[in-house]
């Protein structure tokens, strides 16, 4: 591949300013395109409030020469909570509606249980200890081969719309966007949203284009705006919540707090029956925020004519716990709440709507199945296979968590992000090990998923022999690639990273 050139402008991510950043590859080997933002470099000014997209002309038109592809991936959202998922409350219509027109995944399976290398793996196909981006500073090396980088070879132009400060530039995640707007982590839905219309509105009209926005909404503070906070209080029978007005940052941190402290002492959450309500009632609120958000980008793909022929992927990169194993958050646990995602994909023509598949894929499946369709040649750095719809694939599935040290360097006092674990899923069996990482969880598990699909009874010793055989594999994959991996630390900006890590609450 060609060199690639970066950081031609670069506005550092800011309370109130959005971060643009365009990258362009310039080497030799490839041929400005006609409309390559290399060659054509223009300003693009947003505001932090009320960017409002422009009037959409004649540039939103059906590209005829190949399909676009739109993912759009929302953080820390666990896929028991969406109504096509079997979820009682009123939080997703508009993606329930998508879902029919969609193949729906009912058994996703994220790489890991938080961001970073959860959306490293999402994006490249590979596996958390083939990429390196495991821990807080771990960068994404420019060899990395991502979507992106593939989807520009095929002449698509390529945009990502993101929030969340540990997906920045600094980490190497965004590379291969042509061009990639870095929001702050205080923007909502809507608001990102209005930026993606935005550039979808400055496309280049000639060519299919690659959209990726990435929404934060359900991630910790749990506040979402007053209709939605009113809906799902009045769905889960709230009258009195303490937190009428939703929860802020330092309330949801103190809440935290207690659960882990409480954890750590191997007791119950000290939670009230209103508290735990109420919690739950919140996330699912930002979820049908978030929902809403998504059906009205839908709705105006639709009336521009870039619905049917544009495959569009929903995911999330990981899940949130809510007390289900007594923790409140994510990246703590291997358990479902936390690495079973959702996943629907639409295909162009809608073709395959409202099909579902109940064999587990995986978020490494989701590039090459993606790439597999549009006939472009499978990279051989991919370590996932496209899903064949009639046949889907019955391989072994790893998923990992090694993390904290990054985070206590920067400042975390109480190590409960320390975790440790790996994870393998044959069938409906699963079987995780911890090396290090908070006390008071099992070293070693064994599950089976379809008598216990939340992992409420380890079977471990009452199935030895199939749980050594599971570990063995575990270890087989795992332990080569624990001395082997090749990690790239990001030069810290210790303050940065801290300021990121705190935004996110996870200091
Ligand atoms: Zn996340």
């Amino acid at each position: 591949m060609a060199d690639r050139e970066r950081n031609i402008a670069y506005l550092p991510v800011a309370q109130g300013q959005a971060a643009l950043h365009f990258s362009a590859r310039l080497g030799s080997q490839e041929p400005p395109l006609p409309g390559q933002l290399g060659l054509k470099l223009q300003a693009v000014r947003l505001e932090d409030e009320g960017a409002t997209a422009p009037p959409v002309s004649q540039e939103f038109q059906l590209n005829p020469t190949g399909a676009n592809v739109i993912m759009i991936s929302i953080d820390t959202l666990r896929a028991d909570r969406l109504g096509c998922y079997g979820h009682e409350k009123p939080t997703t219509p508009y993606l329930d509606e998508l879902a029919g027109d969609s193949v729906l995944f009912e058994q996703c399976m994220a790489q890991s249980p938080w961001t970073k290398p959860s959306m490293a793996s999402l994006l490249t196909s590979q596996l958390p200890y083939s990429h390196g981006v495991l821990d807080f500073a771990d960068v994404l090396p420019e060899s990395a081969v991502t979507l992106a980088d593939l989807l520009n070879e095929a002449g698509y132009e390529t945009m990502a719309v993101w929030t969340n400060g540990l997906l920045g530039q600094e980490f190497g995640i965004p590379q291969g966007f042509r061009k990639t707007l870095l929001l702050g982590n205080h923007l909502t839905a809507d608001a990102v949203f209005k930026r993606a219309n935005l550039l979808l509105s400055r496309r280049d009209p000639q060519r299919p284009f690659f959209l990726h926005v990435h929404l934060l909404d359900p991630h910790m503070p749990y506040n979402p705006p007053s209709s939605f906070r009113k809906k799902m209080y009045k769905a889960y029978g709230i009258d009195q919540s303490p937190w009428p007005e939703g929860l802020d940052l330092k309330t949801h941190q103190q809440l935290q707090q207690r659960v882990q402290s409480a954890f750590l002492k191997d007791e119950k959450p000290s939670l009230t029956g209103s508290e735990e309500a109420s919690l739950k009632a919140l996330y699912d609120g930002e979820i049908a925020f978030t929902d809403k958000c998504v059906g009205d980008f839908v709705q105006r793909l639709k009336k521009y004519g870039l619905y049917e022929n544009s495959f569009i992927v929903v995911v999330s990169d990981h899940g949130e716990e809510l007390l289900e194993h007594r923790g409140l958050g994510h990246l703590q646990t291997l358990h479902p709440e936390l690495i079973r995602v959702p996943l629907l994909i639409k295909y162009p023509g809608n073709k395959n709507g409202g099909q579902r598949v109940a064999s587990p894929v995986q978020h490494i499946d989701i590039l090459p199945t993606l790439v597999d369709h549009l006939g472009l040649p499978l990279a051989p750095t991919l370590e996932g296979q496209p899903i064949d719809l009639k046949s889907p694939s019955q391989r072994p599935i790893f998923f990992s968590v090694q993390a904290g040290p990054d985070a206590i360097e920067a400042g975390q006092q109480d190590h409960s992000y320390l975790e440790y674990a790996q994870g393998l899923r044959v069938g409906d069996w699963v079987t995780t090990r911890r090396l290090a990482g908070t006390v008071a969880r099992q070293p070693l598990a064994l599950y089976n998923l379809a008598q216990d699909p939340e992992q409420e009874n380890n079977l471990f010793f009452q199935e030895p022999v199939r749980a050594l055989h599971l570990q063995a594999r575990l270890k087989k994959h795992f332990d080569p690639l624990l001395k082997q991996t090749s990690r790239e630390k990001l030069k810290i900006d210790r303050s940065g990273l801290e300021k990121n890590l705190r935004t996110l609450q996870y200091l």
